[in-house]
């Protein structure tokens, strides 16, 4: 942007920056309706027991299936969705159709956790864990099985806020976790002060464990750390085995990534459990 001597400012692009801009823009208008057209769909991924190799759970993530681009994933309109006031919407369908999954697979004994992200646009909200309790009672889930990821960076935007919010989902019995730690520039012992139950350290981090001394370091003492304060320790973007057996080895929990599954649709959660267990026992 550039100050013109009207005193207007103006501001100037180039023409991929222009592109880039009004495929936003489109983009957020297509994002409007989205919800109301069913246009979104709950994927997940399941968290691996690093001790036993078993799934202890799984996180769902968001896609848009938009009628001309395809499967668009979370990563490319949760921040649209953001700027555009939108989040609120889609963060109560994912709850929606998060609840109603487990509302059918709880019966089993089989049964997992499931992961809800927030945005602080959620944690900020009042009544937002009112309406978490609502939801529960309503397709009758037991909270145990809920869980919510909340990004560092959200929770120091505003914490006073996070902080009420948090505890009263805490009252509703479901289990908090900090997502991408290690990228907010908060450190574990100033998260302390927040009721969470773990720390998901950034994919950023784990990658790079093997080749990188100082990301190692990093992850090596976030997860004493993390024990120290009583939480449990997940680490994500874990792709491949030597990663995860250097993690393993490091005593971290949960492991998370394309190793062991890319995210798939929820309803073929419970065919993957099944088949990863068979695969474990030969
Ligand atoms: P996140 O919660 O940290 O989720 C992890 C992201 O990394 C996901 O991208 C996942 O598909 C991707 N991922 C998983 N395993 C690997 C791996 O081994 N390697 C690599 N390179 N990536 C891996 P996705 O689904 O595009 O989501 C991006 C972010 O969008 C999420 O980061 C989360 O912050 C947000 N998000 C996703 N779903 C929702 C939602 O329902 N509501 C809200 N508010 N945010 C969401
Ligand atoms: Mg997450
Ligand atoms: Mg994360
Ligand atoms: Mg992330």
């Amino acid at each position: 942007a550039q100050t013109k001597p009207g005193g207007r400012r103006v501001a100037l692009y180039t023409n991929a920056q222009q592109r880039t801009q009004a495929s936003r823009l489109a983009l957020m208008g297509d994002l409007f309706g989205a919800v109301e057209r069913d246009e979104l769909r709950l994927y997940c991924q399941p968290k691996i027991d690093l001790r036993t190799g078993r799934i202890a759970g799984a996180e769902t993530l968001v896609r848009w299936a938009h009628p001309r681009l395809g499967l668009i994933p979370a990563a490319q309109f949760i921040a649209l969705a953001e700027q555009s006031g939108m989040i609120g919407r889609v963060t109560s369908w994912v709850l929606n159709a998060t609840l109603g999954f487990l509302r059918g697979w709880q019966a089993y004994d089989d049964v997992q956790t499931l992961a809800v992200n927030l945005s602080a646009h959620d944690i900020r909200h009042p009544a937002m864990a009112q309406r978490v309790q609502n939801q529960l009672d309503a397709w009758g889930v037991r909270p145990e099985l809920l869980q919510f990821e909340l990004t560092e960076s959200a929770l120091i935007e505003d914490p006073d806020a996070a902080l009420a919010t948090l505890r009263r989902l805490k009252d509703c019995g479901v289990e908090i976790m900090i997502d991408d730690y290690g990228t907010g520039y908060a450190s574990l012992s100033y998260l302390r002060q927040f009721p969470m139950d773990g720390i998901k350290i950034d994919q950023s981090f784990i990658a790079p464990i093997l080749g990188d001394v100082e990301a190692a370091a990093i992850v090596r003492s976030t997860i004493a750390l993390g024990h120290a304060l009583g939480r449990k320790v997940v680490a994500e973007g874990v792709e491949c085995r030597n990663v995860s057996n250097c993690l393993a080895q490091q005593g971290c929990d949960l492991a998370q990534g394309y190793l062991f599954s890319m995210p798939m649709p929820i309803e073929e959660l419970p065919r993957w459990q099944a088949a990863h267990i068979k695969g474990l026992a030969v």
